[in-house]
């Protein structure tokens, strides 16, 4: 999508801190760090958010899940704990309108969120 920041990083047309990437997500590190660890999983078709998943949409987010715990490992949260986030909507936090997962560790986070 031709304004979307999450397009455009997925295009390489503006630059990220790259983690992990395949054909169907790409994960880098979020600009503005809320934990030690702080990784956006995005996939990369244009999706606003979950409320507009189609079937195959529904597989992604399986995939997401696939990844998180595999970066979880790899990152060396996995043992201790650590969240996976996704915001949607104004009244939910979403600031970027291109579906995105928050994948959280490396200390304790609090529960209930603000
Ligand atoms: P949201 O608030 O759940 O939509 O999450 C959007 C996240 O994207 C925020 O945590 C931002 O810090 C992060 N973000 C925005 N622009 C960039 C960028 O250019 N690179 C990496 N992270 C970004």
């Amino acid at each position: 999508m031709e304004n979307c920041i999450f397009c455009k990083i997925i295009k390489g047309e503006i630059p990220c801190s790259k983690v992990y990437e395949d054909d169907k997500v790409l994960a880098f590190n979020d600009i503005n760090p809320e934990a030690p660890v702080h990784v956006l999983i995005v996939p990369k078709t244009h999706v606003r958010s979950i409320m507009d998943l189609n079937e195959d949409g529904y597989l992604l987010i399986s995939h997401v899940f696939k990844v998180a715990s595999k970066l979880a490992k790899d990152l060396n949260i996995d043992e201790k704990g650590f969240r996976v986030v996704n915001n949607i909507g104004e009244n939910g936090g979403q600031t970027v309108p291109h579906i995105h997962f928050h994948l959280l560790g490396g200390r304790l986070l609090q529960w209930p969120p603000g």
